[in-house]
């Protein structure tokens, strides 16, 4: 009765889990899937994201199963250099930036999570169907998964949010929401086993969603074999796109005609892509920011909160910061209501800028710019395009906005 209800055992639900058991905060993760599998392709833990995971203890185990981000690397079409930064503690940070498997983060938290609070404490098959509350507590309905028959309610001191993008708490407090916002631009994900490329843990970004734009970087040290397993995003613009699901397989020759000729010394792209382990597709959606998230006992945290389109590498790293501002909250208010409420006035409008400027001028904003400048034409020379204090001014405006700039983390 006295526990914290944590619907869904994404990154966000296992961060917070983790975060209220360090806290002394009794809670249990509610899980609609039968069992949690390490499903996903890649991820990337900004610097602020992996501060908070190092306070709970998790960056030897992450430094284990992840690669180490060093530099981001902009490329045009043509394969021709336009801007290389240095990344997480290369770039003077004090904490590491980390590229990796969205399955290996879940089950690794997942694991610490178990250990530390009890098995017992994540509860699976229990699809959320709906909250009620009341002064004393509230009340969390669920089916044995999505559409089961077998009905069961658990009751708690608050109940959050973390059933991510379909989430159905958000639904029942926003039932004319609507669909997704689609940003004009489709997703094929996939990872391919590939010898390193460039330092070997290099974040590229490569062309222009209108002509075909991709992101790559590495997500597991490279085994006896000496490939790493290497993510990548192609985003082309197109009106044509099939409703949002983690799990729709998609095809390759649906979009390797824009990337047919990108040969370059660094990589060959379509030898690359054809060499995939295995492709998804994927809108690029995200929706309005939202103008409330807490109401008394039940909030919002995650991607059920601020789903945003994934061009700032930036929407694991939110839920987790979500997760330890909701935590501080809990521990300084004894009314749970107050606390939700702190929270939400902390995280919303935050995130609200993020969500926003994910859409106009995120960091591959770079890429449109010379792609607008040069008429989408191979450069004698980038600084006759684009002069480095453009470019540098463009990167750390996104680190203030998204909350990790160097001065912020050092606060
Ligand atoms: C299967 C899957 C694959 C993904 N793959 C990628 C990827 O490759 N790259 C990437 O950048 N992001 C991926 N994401 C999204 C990414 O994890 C989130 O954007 C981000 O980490 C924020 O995490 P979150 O906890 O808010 O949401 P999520 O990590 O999406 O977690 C939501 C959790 O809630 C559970 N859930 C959903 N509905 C209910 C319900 N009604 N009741 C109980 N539990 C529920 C889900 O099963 C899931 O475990 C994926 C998400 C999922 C669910």
């Amino acid at each position: 009765m006295d526990d914290i209800l944590i619907v869904g055992g994404g990154i966000g639900g296992l961060t917070l889990g983790l975060a209220l058991h360090a806290a002394g905060i009794p809670c249990r993760i509610f899980e609609s899937a039968a069992e949690v599998r390490p499903i996903g392709v890649g991820i990337n833990l900004l610097p602020h994201a992996t501060k908070e995971l190092a306070a709970l203890g998790l960056e030897p185990a992450l430094a284990k199963i992840a690669i180490e981000t060093r530099d981001a690397t902009f490329f045009n079409r043509f394969g021709q250099l336009i801007y290389q930064e240095p990344l997480g503690r290369a770039a003077g940070y004090e904490q590491p930036q980390f590229s990796i498997h969205r399955g290996d983060l879940q089950m690794a938290l997942l694991d610490a999570f178990r250990t530390r609070a009890g098995a017992d404490r994540v509860v699976t098959n229990h699809h959320c169907i709906g909250v009620e509350q009341d002064s004393s507590g509230v009340s969390v309905h669920f089916s044995d998964g999505p559409g089961g028959a077998n009905r069961t309610t658990v009751r708690g001191r608050a109940a959050i949010a973390c059933d991510g993008i379909n989430s159905a708490v958000r639904k029942q407090f926003f039932p004319d929401e609507g669909e997704p916002r689609y940003s004009g631009i489709n997703m094929w994900r996939g990872v391919t086993r590939w010898p390193p490329m460039l330092s070997g843990a290099s974040m590229v970004r490569a062309g222009w969603m209108s002509h075909g734009k991709m992101v790559i970087y590495p997500i597991r040290a490279a085994g006896a074999d000496g490939l790493q397993l290497v993510n990548w995003v192609a985003e082309i613009e197109t009106p044509v796109y099939r409703k949002r699901d983690w799990n729709r397989p998609g095809s390759i020759d649906d979009f390797i005609g824009p990337f047919s000729d990108w040969h370059f010394d660094w990589l060959d792209v379509p030898a690359f892509i054809r060499a995939a382990d295995s492709v998804l597709e994927f809108p690029m959606i995200d929706q309005d920011p939202l103008p409330r998230w807490s109401f008394d006992r039940v909030t919002l945290l995650g991607d059920a909160a601020h789903p945003m389109v994934p061009r700032g590498s930036n929407g694991a790293g939110q839920a987790i910061l979500d997760a330890r501002t909701l935590t501080s909250a809990l521990l300084e208010h004894a009314d749970p209501a107050a606390a939700l409420a702190a929270y939400e006035k902390q995280r919303l409008e935050a995130t609200t800028r993020i969500v926003l400027t994910n859409r106009s001028n995120p960091p591959d904003a770079i890429l449109r710019e010379v792609f607008e400048r040069t008429h989408d034409k191979p450069f004698a020379a980038i600084d006759d395009v684009i002069s480095r204090d453009e470019l540098v001014a463009f990167s750390e405006g996104y680190k203030r906005i998204a909350g990790y700039s160097k001065e912020a983390l050092r606060g």
